[in-house]
């Protein structure tokens, strides 16, 4: 009953006592965009780029890139897209510009690409994935910020910011952002997908802007468990106590802001335990933008705080999530 009273996302993620949490929308590419601007997501939080790279023997060129960039980032500007000029602001964060956070070319012998990969690799989820593939690739990932900063100069009213994929020292951190800033890119972050990443978030916040947790691949490194295997499906669980200690971990050690981009933001039982373990923004398919956005606006950051600390002095996954959902029952 309750489910059938959403209609739809109003444009502004927040909880009951005005907290700001923006809900962003996770896209490969310009439709994406313009369906999520339409649902009025609050800007891209993941624009996993790697989409326009795969099925190619070659490495796209410099004008399809910036063209493929900028048509995403214009679905969020306001005298862009037609649907905003139709009345609707899009990704409004008060007066803020719309946000968009370009992901850099995620692949890796798990999603090869002739121009960039060995397949040869015999631990795929191990080797030179994400932005590993510049030490063996350099040039790849230079040329990809330089298309990518010419795109958000095209849509000044649009703030882009970029993250590098599967970083796991404040050295990669340091290293990425200079290649950004070389590319004049202004906000450059990071994700964290493997533990070590969460627990060197201190360091690694020193060196970049913000961070966004990939909750499927830290649950994927922190489980030891193959994130493609349905037969481990239940290690690989973003509600075991380990990985969200490690959620609560790189908020606690991060000096700026924390998001979550994986399939975990859109869950609306687990997004508030995200915000109540300080998590400050959540990116996710945008037909969980309304239900995610109705629980958070149902509770206060304390309420969250409550179900984060309930989540992790849970035994087990299972018990985790058993305990929140009986706990947002007692304070709906
Ligand atoms: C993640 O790992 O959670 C993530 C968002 O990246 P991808 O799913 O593209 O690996
Ligand atoms: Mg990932």
């Amino acid at each position: 009953a309750r489910r059938a009273q959403i209609a739809a996302f109003d444009g502004e993620g927040r909880l009951a006592d005005g907290t700001a949490v923006p809900l962003r929308a996770n896209v490969g590419n310009g439709a994406d965009a313009r369906a999520a601007a339409e649902q009025l997501a609050q800007g891209v939080g993941l624009f996993r780029t790697e989409f326009l790279f795969f099925d190619r023997d070659a490495e796209p060129g410099h004008e399809e890139q910036v063209a493929a960039y900028r048509e995403v980032f214009e679905a969020f500007s306001r005298g862009g897209a037609e649907e905003s000029a139709a009345g609707q602001v899009n990704g409004g964060e008060g007066s803020s510009a719309p946000k968009v956070v370009l992901r850099t070319l995620d692949a890796g012998a798990d999603k090869p690409l002739p121009f960039l990969t060995d397949t040869e690799e015999p631990n795929p989820a191990l080797g030179v994935r994400g932005f590993r593939t510049n030490r063996t690739a350099p040039g790849v990932l230079a040329r990809q910020l330089a298309a990518a900063a010419e795109a958000a100069a095209a849509v000044p009213d649009v703030e882009v910011w970029v993250m590098a994929p599967m970083i796991s020292t404040a050295d990669e951190a340091a290293a990425f952002r200079q290649l950004a800033e070389e590319a004049g890119l202004a906000t450059p972050g990071v994700m964290v997908e493997v533990p070590a990443a969460a627990l060197a978030a201190d360091r690694i916040t020193a060196e970049v802007d913000f961070v966004s947790i990939g909750t499927n691949d830290l649950t994927q490194y922190t489980m030891a468990s193959d994130r493609m295997l349905g037969s481990l499906a239940e290690l690989n669980d973003t509600w075991q106590p380990a990985v969200l200690e490690l959620i609560g971990a790189t908020c606690q050690r991060s000096a700026g802001p924390v998001g979550v981009c994986g399939e975990a933001a859109g869950d609306p039982v687990l997004a508030p335990v995200l915000i109540g373990l300080g998590v400050t923004s959540l990116s996710m398919s945008p037909a969980s933008l309304a239900d995610v956005a109705a629980v958070l606006r149902s509770l206060t950051k304390e309420q969250t705080q409550e179900l984060a600390a309930v989540a992790v002095a849970a035994r087990s996954a299972a018990e985790a999530r058993a305990a929140v959902v009986e706990r947002l029952e007692v304070l709906a």
